[in-house]
Parts: structure tokens; sequence; C-alpha cells
């Protein structure tokens, strides 16, 4: 056996600065979720990836600077919301390139604790505002168009918090059939699966949660917004013509052992 002597991998060099700048130029793209966290650093990459891009949270304005960005105030559960978006999207004459739901709400309640209104709010925001955003911008889409949904570890996994979970797993059921009734028109849809990323969703975790994340992460680390940024703006692109019905972890590799990862930790140590 090799002993390689990593414990751990430290985040990479700037990859991201090597990357095309201009792989989006021409294209618009709506991005829900983007007052902050991921959804922000996903607008901000888009933008400086060439995209005009149409950043939507309920929130009325960002938590961050958004410069390149245009901010827009939408619940993703109101449909009302997302008629006033795309009846000024055909005033103004635009065809929708891109679409990303990253919209999302969290609600840590175990099985003994979770109710019926959490699992409902939870779900007219992951499921349903992804829903919305679908039914109401593909028909803007052309062939090349591209939807990305955010989903979690938490959909390919039975993670404790059970509304947010079961969401999840709705989540890639939807995408799927989406990816179905839009590969006839060539759009594209596809899942990306966080991990563990720094945002304010996790930043109000407890400490113990963010502990036995890294724990189970192959790569030894939390991961940044800007690393899922890059795989989205990828899926956005004509790079992923191919790639539909898709889902992509950007976790670490938190999901790919299968719980082993213990195993193995637990059998190099010294006994
Ligand atoms: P966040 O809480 O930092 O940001 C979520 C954003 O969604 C907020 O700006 C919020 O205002 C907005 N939002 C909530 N309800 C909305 C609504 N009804 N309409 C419009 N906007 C609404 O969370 P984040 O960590 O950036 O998560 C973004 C996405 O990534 C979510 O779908 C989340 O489930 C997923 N995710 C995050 C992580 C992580 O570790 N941070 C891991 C897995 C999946």
């Amino acid at each position: 056996m090799v002993d390689t002597g990593v414990a751990s991998t430290d985040p990479p060099p700037q990859v991201h600065a090597r990357q095309a700048r201009s792989r989006l130029a021409g294209r618009l793209v709506v991005i829900t979720g983007a007052a902050r966290g991921i959804g922000a650093a996903l607008a901000k990459r888009l933008a400086a990836d060439g995209a005009r891009t149409i950043a939507c949270d309920i929130a009325s304005s960002p938590e961050h600077d958004m410069d390149g960005v245009e901010y827009r105030r939408l619940d993703v559960t109101a449909d009302e919301d997302w008629r006033r978006l795309v009846a000024d999207l055909r005033d103004q004459g635009n065809d929708v390139d891109g679409v990303v739901a990253s919209a999302g709400v969290t609600w840590r309640a175990r099985l003994g604790e979770v109710e019926g209104a959490d699992l409902a709010r939870v779900y007219a925001v992951n499921v349903g505002g992804t829903l919305l955003a679908i039914q109401h911008l593909s028909p803007l889409m052309q062939a090349g168009g591209s939807i990305v949904a955010i989903g979690s570890a938490a959909g390919l996994t039975g993670h404790y918090p059970l509304a947010y979970t079961a969401s999840k797993w709705a989540l890639r059921g939807l995408a799927k059939a989406a990816s179905l009734e839009l590969g006839p028109a060539g759009i594209r849809v596809n899942v990306v699966h966080p991990g563990f990323i720094e945002t304010e969703m996790t930043a109000s975790a407890p400490a113990a949660f963010r502990a036995a994340n890294v724990a189970e992460t192959p790569l030894g680390r939390t991961g940044s917004t800007e690393e899922v940024s890059s795989v989205v703006s990828f899926l956005l692109s004509d790079e992923a013509s191919f790639v539909t019905g898709a889902e992509i972890p950007v976790d670490g590799g938190l999901t790919s052992h299968g719980g082993v990862k213990s195993i193995s930790d637990a059998l190099s140590r010294p006994t």
C-alpha cells in the first residue's frame, strides 16, 4: 500500500482565472435565489463569462455588490412574479438561453419533529419554485438552451433534515422528467448537487455539522461557491451540448463512497 502522506487537500489555486471568460457571450441567463450564497456567486460568475445575467430573489436587494448583474425581486413560488418577468422579457424581444434554479430553503428537523407544514413550505420553494421557473421560461428558450437546477448531496443520500432531503430527491425527478420533455426542442436540463459549500445557509449550521461533513469528505475540506459556479457555467455553455438529464455532485467526494470513508479512516489509524 502506498502512503501518500496527504491528510487533506487545499483549495486549488485560481483555476477559474484560466477558464474562458467569454463562453456565455451574448446569452441571457435568469438565475433564482441570487441575493446571496451560491446564487449570488453564480450570477457574478455568469456575468464574468459574458452572459447578460438577470439575478432574481425574494429579497428586495442583494446582500453583496452585484456589478454587471441585473437584479430583480421575484418570489419563485409566486406565479404572478414569473408572469411579470416573462412579459418584460417578451416586451424587450428577448429569448432566454439559460436558467439556473438556485433558490432554496432548508429546515433541519428530523423524522420525529418534522411537520407537514414544514414539508409543504420547503417543497414550495425547492420543488414548486423550480417547476414554475421551467414552465414559465422554457417557452422563451430555443434549441441550445440550458437549464440547471441546484440540488444537494441531500438529494443523493438519506440526509437527516427530512423535508429538505425529500424536496431535493423530488427535484431530481422533476429535472429528469423535464429533460425528457424539453430534449426534442434542443433544451438541456441538468442538476448540480453541492456538498458542504461555505454560504450564509451553512454558516447557520452547528459546528458539529461542519466537522462531520469534512470528516466524510474525501477531499478533506468544505467547498466554495466558485467551485459550484464553474460547473454550472460549463453546463450552461455549448461545451456541454450533449449533456442532459445528468446529475453532477460538486461535493469533494462526499456522496461517492457510500459511507465507507469512516471505515477506511478507522483502519488507517495505528492500532
Ligand atoms: P442561501 O440561504 O445562502 O441562499 C438562498 C437564497 O434563496 C437566498 O438569497 C434566499 O433569499 C433565496 N430564496 C429563498 N426563498 C426564495 C423564494 N421563495 N424566491 C426567491 N428566492 C428565494 O443558500 P445557499 O447555500 O446559497 O443555497 C443555494 C442553493 O444551493 C439551495 O438550493 C440549496 O439547497 C443548495 N445547496 C446549498 C448547499 C450549501 O452547502 N450551501 C449544499 C447543498 C445544496
